[in-house]
């Protein structure tokens, strides 16, 4: 429970029930809200119409957009950096922030990403996937759930405080970031700005961040490593009629990928897995996402790319995992005695595993908000991804989770979102900001 001798003297109590019947009169408020954040197409590197969105959104309940650049070659040398996939082209975060009248309050930064990842075949959907629609009480469309469901649950949580005449009492942000599903670098950016703002004594941190992924309304308690790794083979082309002169990358990119199976295998022993995820399914996982190679049927191929995602455990080092793998690839081709050229290329994520304090004051809060409205303690996960809550946890030392509705077939076809879920997230958040920040009467 949140120590209450830090809210302010004159903080008004509302009842859970208030609360919840709050949120749940701005049901279509969400619904709206979400369809058109869905609509406002924003695949990685080209995010801007979400952006936009996002800036109206936070317009509409009185607050103003701050904007943070994403900038390589002032992010280059954090330890957290990762080679982008794409160029900055002047793309922004945004970052808003309520403060309240008088301080006193403990604050909380949400934060989210705009960024959805590649829909793949539209004729695969049902409907297209950036033409939201609603059935048996699930939103669908690309991004619904993969996250802009949580951060409309945020918004929509502050905004039934407002209604019910009180804002929080402490400073709320909210923090929405590019780049999510592909570096990190849009959370980077914002960690950074953050951290020299304090160093120059301009700005409060935050005492804690909540990041509203998709996770079933339970707390995540640990999250993997992440690598992204482009491996590039390059052959001898022959004539099919003499195939057996020429050397086919691509089928030695199935041997290594064949191989890299075994490694993977390995390291989700059970003897290999930290305590957090001792009980998860399968939580290595080595996705070959991208393959491309080959010129023509009846010619041995010059070059294959595979283009890999690796997972390993927060108690691996990124450099070390990277080699481990790199030195897997390299042995498999030894094995072949083949006379492959092999070059590895590293683009996209370089993110550490961590995990994450959920005793401290803050999640205990979360915790506490989530048993009013469930009537039960929230589930504790640890993730097979990666998410923001690195930056937070590893750069700036703040309490943080992932909390947020339910979600279906994120990165897959037909995504969609649980409205009820929505709901009871945005009225967990509510309950949150009352009880952790305190309120105090709304600026009218
Ligand atoms: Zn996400």
């Amino acid at each position: 429970m949140p120590n209450a001798a830090v809210l302010p003297a004159d903080s008004p109590t509302l009842t859970t029930q208030t609360i919840a019947d709050a949120v749940r009169a701005l049901t279509p408020y969400m619904v709206e809200t979400l369809s058109d954040f869905v609509a406002a197409k924003s695949p990685s590197g080209n995010e801007q119409p979400a952006v936009d969105f996002m800036e109206g959104a936070l317009r509409d309940l009185g607050l103003a957009s701050e904007r943070i650049v994403l900038n390589t070659a002032q992010l280059k040398a954090l330890p957290l950096f990762s080679t982008p996939c794409c160029p900055d082209g002047g793309r922004y975060n945004l970052l808003a922030t309520h403060r309240p009248r008088a301080r006193g309050g403990r604050s909380v930064l949400f934060n989210g990403h705009l960024d959805v990842v590649p829909t793949g075949p539209e004729s695969m959907w049902r409907q297209s996937p950036f033409s939201p629609y609603v059935e048996d009480g699930w939103l669908f469309g690309r991004g619904a759930g993969d996250m802009k469901a949580g951060i409309v649950c945020a918004l929509a949580a502050f905004k039934a405080l407002k209604d019910l005449g009180v804002q929080p009492a402490g400073a709320v942000g909210f923090n929405a970031v590019l780049e999510e599903e592909s570096t990190g670098n849009g959370a980077l950016a914002t960690v950074a700005s953050l951290r020299s703002a304090v160093g120059a004594g301009k700005l409060a941190s935050f005492d804690t961040v909540l990041i509203p992924e998709p996770f079933g309304e339970s707390l995540m308690n640990a999250q993997m490593g992440v690598f992204w790794m482009f491996v590039e083979l390059t052959g001898r082309p022959a004539h099919a009629a003499y195939m057996t002169t020429g050397v086919n990358p691509i089928e030695a990119g199935i041997a290594v990928m064949d191989d890299l199976r075994k490694l993977e295998a390995e390291w989700n022993l059970p003897e290999n897995r930290p305590a957090a995820y001792r009980d998860h399914a399968h939580p290595i996982n080595f996705n070959l996402g991208q393959l491309q190679g080959g010129e023509w049927n009846s010619s041995v191929p010059c070059t294959c790319t595979l283009g890999i995602r690796i997972g390993f455990f927060p108690d691996m080092n990124v450099d070390d995992a990277k080699a481990t793998v790199a030195q897997h690839i390299r042995d498999t081709l030894t094995r072949l005695g083949s006379t492959l050229q092999l070059n590895i290329r590293y683009e996209g994520f370089h993110a550490p595993g961590c995990d994450f304090d959920l005793d401290n004051a803050p999640m205990q809060a979360l915790a506490e908000a989530h048993r009013k409205v469930h009537g039960t303690a929230p589930l504790r996960q640890a993730s097979a991804a990666t998410t923001d809550a690195r930056h937070f946890r590893i750069m700036l030392d703040t309490p943080v989770t992932c909390y947020g509705p339910d979600a279906r077939d994120i990165h897959g076809i037909d995504e969609s979102v649980s409205i009820a879920s929505m709901i009871r997230v945005a009225t967990t958040f509510a309950q949150f900001l009352h009880d952790w920040c305190g309120v105090e009467p709304a600026v009218d």
